[in-house]
């Protein structure tokens, strides 16, 4: 069994086992949570980063990689990249719910039984908030019921925007999957 929450804030200060960062495919940081991540890190994200780039490359939209935490609570961060929105037509639903189930996966080889995602590509990227959050469940809930070690996942709303929309589409703040 495993149990989905929204939270509201900061996911730099949450002690998860792996939080998720909205990357970009530099790896290099940038704005929004990608900001905040490297910044509460500090620069061993960074380096960390770059080095997995001098060795793979960019990091394609929908896939996953990861580093360690550096200074934040949380023991592993997962970077992904969600997709810039470009209409809708363009494979955004697709990529936005293979960021999700890549994570998941990494997050599991990993042998952590907790990780948090942040609204993935509902920033910067400009993916609608009620699309993004409908596809996030759904990819989550697959997942998870497929069988995971995984046993909680923590939607970590920034905006009061998306903590209304995760709220009402999980119908409270916590959803138990079995
Ligand atoms: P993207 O480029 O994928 O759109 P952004 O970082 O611009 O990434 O936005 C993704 C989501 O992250 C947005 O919903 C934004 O409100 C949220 N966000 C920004 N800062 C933080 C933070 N410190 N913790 C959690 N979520 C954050």
């Amino acid at each position: 069994m495993a149990t989905i929450r929204l939270i509201r804030g900061d996911i730099t200060r949450l002690p998860a086992e792996a939080i998720v960062n909205a990357a970009n495919s530099s790896l290099r940081g940038g704005g929004g949570v990608d900001g905040a991540i490297h910044g509460a890190g500090g620069p061993q994200i960074l380096r960390e980063c770059i080095k997995w780039t001098e060795k793979h490359g960019l990091l394609p939209p929908g896939e996953a990689m990861y580093t360690t935490g550096g200074k934040l609570p949380a023991k592993y961060v997962i970077h992904t990249v969600g997709p810039v929105w470009r209409g809708g037509d363009n494979g955004e639903d697709q990529i936005l719910a293979n960021a999700y189930k890549n994570s998941l996966r990494l997050a599991e080889e990993l042998g952590v039984q907790q990780i948090a995602f942040p609204n993935i590509s509902t920033g910067i990227y400009g993916f609608p908030k009620e699309r993004a959050a409908d596809i996030a469940i759904r990819s989550v809930a697959e997942y998870l019921r497929r069988g995971s070690r995984i046993n909680e996942v923590f939607f970590v709303c920034f905006d009061k925007e998306n903590e209304r929309i995760y709220h009402e589409k999980l119908g409270s703040d916590t959803l138990e999957i079995k």
